[in-house]
């Protein structure tokens, strides 16, 4: 069955969310309270409603307790986002994502119940700054505090190598999940598998780990 979803405010954030759900075929609901954010998007949503979102009756003859997944992508207005999300709770909301503004706010929006608070400018700020520090870094994902997942492109350090022999689990505690390899992905090589330049590693492990495997070989 096709999934459906709400996405509650249409600026850069929620606005970029709803035209990618939408290319992905999914039915979007998408609301503000600025007629005009409406307008722009009543052409690309499935359904694009004037609506503020602090207003409960609204919410609910909205039928939005029906939706997958509600994502609440309102900016500045900290108090309006927590607002909406507690309420969205309330009604029964089965999952929840929010964009936090800073810490805090990402503090009460996970005590009042979101299931996913996400905070893209810090974590897009992060990725680019492994990017721009290690030339070899590609990607970065933070999977917690500690923990990530970092695309490396293979240099001739590391070519010739097999897996086994460079014995990356025993030595720096992490693992090569994948590696990409021009169009091809290897899911879970081989201990045999020689590595080539610019192979794409696709490592996992915690951050220190990653840092001390990145300095030894690059
Ligand atoms: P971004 O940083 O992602 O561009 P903005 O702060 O520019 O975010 O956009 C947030 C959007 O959320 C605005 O279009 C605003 O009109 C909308 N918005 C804010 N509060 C509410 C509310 N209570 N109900 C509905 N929409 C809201």
């Amino acid at each position: 069955m096709k999934k459906e979803f709400v996405v509650i405010g249409l600026g850069r954030f929620g606005g970029s969310i709803v035209r990618s759900l939408t290319e992905q075929g999914m039915e979007v609901m998408a609301i503000d309270q600025d007629e005009d954010k409406v307008n722009e998007f009543s052409s690309i949503a499935s359904h694009a409603v004037m609506a503020d979102s602090t207003d409960e009756s609204v919410l609910k003859s909205l039928g939005i307790k029906n939706f997958d997944h509600v994502i609440v992508a309102i900016g500045d207005d900290i108090q309006s986002s927590i607002l909406t999300t507690l309420m969205l709770k309330e009604i029964g909301v089965e999952k929840i994502t929010v964009k936090a503004q800073n810490d805090y706010h990402e503090k009460v929006l996970r005590k009042i119940g979101a299931n996913q608070v996400v905070h893209p400018e810090r974590d897009m700020g992060r990725r680019i700054a492994h990017n721009i520090v290690s030339n070899n870094v590609l990607d970065y994902l933070e999977l917690s505090d500690e923990h990530s997942i970092v695309e490396i492109v293979a240099n001739d350090h590391l070519a010739g190598n097999t897996l086994s022999s460079l014995d990356i689990r025993a030595r720096y505690g992490i693992n090569i999940v994948a590696v990409k390899r021009d169009r091809d992905i290897i899911v879970s090589p081989q201990a045999d598998e020689e590595i080539r330049v610019g192979d794409i590693l696709i490592v996992i492990g915690a951050d220190s780990d990653i840092n001390r495997f990145e300095k030894k070989v690059f």
